[in-house]
């Protein structure tokens, strides 16, 4: 006797938690530098980085950016 299986297909969605935030990471790509920061918003990040270039004269950082989402059915 054949095996018989029955697919189902459910949709989902995905979307941006706002109350969970947003984080900002931005790093020194400085060889051998450790200099990093993390905070709430792009301009905080950028201003530390900006310090940094003006306390160290290291110049090019990595930046990003994360949020938190959320999968739900239907
Ligand atoms: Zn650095």
């Amino acid at each position: 006797m054949p095996a018989r299986s029955v697919w189902r297909f459910v949709n989902y969605t995905i979307n941006h938690v706002s109350e969970d935030g947003v984080t900002w990471e931005i790093f020194c790509s400085t060889y051998g530098c450790e200099g990093s920061h993390i905070a709430d918003s792009d301009e905080q990040c950028s201003d530390w980085a900006m310090r940094h270039t003006a306390k160290t004269g290291h110049a090019l950082f990595r930046r990003s950016c994360s949020d938190h989402a959320r999968v739900t059915r239907g």
